[in-house]
């Protein structure tokens, strides 16, 4: 089909996330990719682009990993898909006991049997992780003899997915406000990533767990990195200390790494930065490659525990796809791939780069402000109104013409891309993000 046919047809039927569509139809030359390889996206008019955010933070690998892609057609030739109730299949069993092996504190000792992330519930993707984690939150005290407590403590910024329950869990306003009276009621604290200090939005965390910790079926948080609040980075110790917290009132730390989760920071899960086992940990994105929705909540053997017994006490909770056979054969391979190809080396060796660069931006740069980095993600924002507001369009735009998809949040311009993107792609991308911010500064 022309490229000219397939715009057509999309601006006819096809409805667009997070998208004006009445400037888009009007004025938007979309991407028509036909093919995806590595760090790359190719356009139908053959133009390649450097896939800065790893299509929305999913690629971990780059694009069509032969690695996975075999294991995805070796999968699909004895067995798709089946229902996970009364059944179960060796990508699913063998990618849990893989998974709870990596999970935060596995390996550690003097950690008690039960506080270990031991239990893997499947999902579709992010949102459904966290969906899972509210639910199995909430059940497990109406169970277990705290049925008041029903209320979830979460940062503001925070992004935890799109379904009604990870919506009311989320601290972005554009994303929650015209839902407000659909969602359920929780407490925001202030971000760690404020002004002020991680101290600041602990010290608010704590007061209500003091107060009102009777009421709180969990705590949750993106650890040390909220993604969608605009790549905001914040201390560890802010995660140690609601840790702490949690434990004094004796409710659960739900820790969402659908983001950050598989290497993206420079270490396996963000929770080992601050050295913490979580009750609940969410898993999507990077976890089946950028292949197929894939996603997984690991809970403790205590968590588990609360839904033993009768009938009534199981967790009356599922998708179609949970523990979707392709997607568990992609995951395990996902791990193998970071396994043998070193992907932690590689980024341990990569990050310093990023850092480096995003901060040479902002001292170099007129209106480039609060550089930041961690792991793979560097992040700056165009700051103080004058001739950088809003600028993150312009950047994209000028990305755009040279062969950068820099997808921007507001005025963050961040790049989030693949692990594994070569030595010579990581400049083209950290050259090319200067040169834009270069050119929008000069108006
Ligand atoms: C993307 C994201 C989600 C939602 O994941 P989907 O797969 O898009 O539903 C949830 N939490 C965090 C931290 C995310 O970055």
């Amino acid at each position: 089909m022309e490229r000219a046919d397939v715009v057509t047809l999309d601006k006819r039927h096809v409805w667009h996330p997070y998208t004006a569509m009445e400037a888009y139809i009007a004025r938007t030359d979309p991407l028509v990719v036909v093919r995806a390889e590595g760090p790359y996206l190719e356009d139908a008019d053959g133009t390649r682009y450097l896939d800065a955010n790893g299509s929305w933070w999913v690629s971990t690998l780059g694009h069509r990993h032969p690695r996975l892609v075999r294991a995805l057609v070796d999968q699909a030739a004895s067995l798709a898909h089946t229902a996970l109730a009364g059944i179960t299949h060796e990508p699913a069993s063998r990618l849990a006991a893989e998974l709870v092996a990596l999970a935060p504190g596995a390996q550690a000792a003097g950690i008690a049997a039960d506080q270990r992330l031991t239990r893997v519930f499947y999902s579709d993707n992010g949102s459904t992780a966290v969906e899972v984690a509210i639910k199995m939150a909430a059940q497990y005290w109406a169970q277990n003899g705290r049925p008041q407590r029903t209320r979830f403590v979460t940062l503001s910024g925070a992004f935890h997915g799109e379904t009604l329950g990870a919506t009311s869990v989320g601290g972005v306003p554009a994303f929650r406000d015209v839902f407000g009276p659909l969602l359920f009621d929780v407490v925001h604290a202030p971000s760690p990533a404020e002004e002020g200090g991680w101290e600041r939005a602990f010290a608010a965390v704590e007061q209500v767990l003091r107060e009102h910790g009777d009421t709180v079926a969990g705590v949750i948080l993106e650890p040390v990195l909220q993604g969608a609040a605009g790549m905001q980075v914040y201390a560890p110790e802010f995660v140690r200390a609601v840790r702490e917290a949690t434990r004094a009132v004796d409710t659960f730390l739900i820790a969402d790494e659908v983001f950050t989760g598989l290497e993206r920071t420079g270490a396996r899960f963000a929770c080992d930065l601050a050295g913490v086992v979580p009750d609940m940990l969410c898993l999507a994105k990077a976890l089946s490659g950028g292949l197929l929705p894939f996603g997984a909540t690991l809970a403790t053997e205590r968590v588990f525990s609360g839904f033993l017994g009768a009938k009534d006490r199981a967790l009356y909770y599922g998708h179609s796809y949970c523990g979707n056979p392709l997607g568990a054969a992609v995951a395990r391979e996902v791990l193998a791939v970071y396994r043998d190809e070193d992907v932690p080396g590689q980024v341990a060796r990569k990050a310093p780069r990023v850092k480096a660069a995003f901060e040479r931006m902002a001292a170099t740069i007129p209106g480039v402000v609060r550089p930041r980095a961690l792991g793979m993600v560097g992040a700056v924002d165009l700051g103080g109104g004058g001739y950088l507001a809003n600028g993150g369009w312009r950047v994209y735009e000028a990305a755009r013409r040279r062969g950068l998809y820099l997808r921007p949040l507001g005025d963050t311009v961040y790049i989030s891309p693949a692990l594994n993107i070569p030595d010579a792609a990581l400049d083209e991308l950290l050259h090319g993000v200067e040169a834009c911010l270069r050119e929008v500064a000069a108006g």
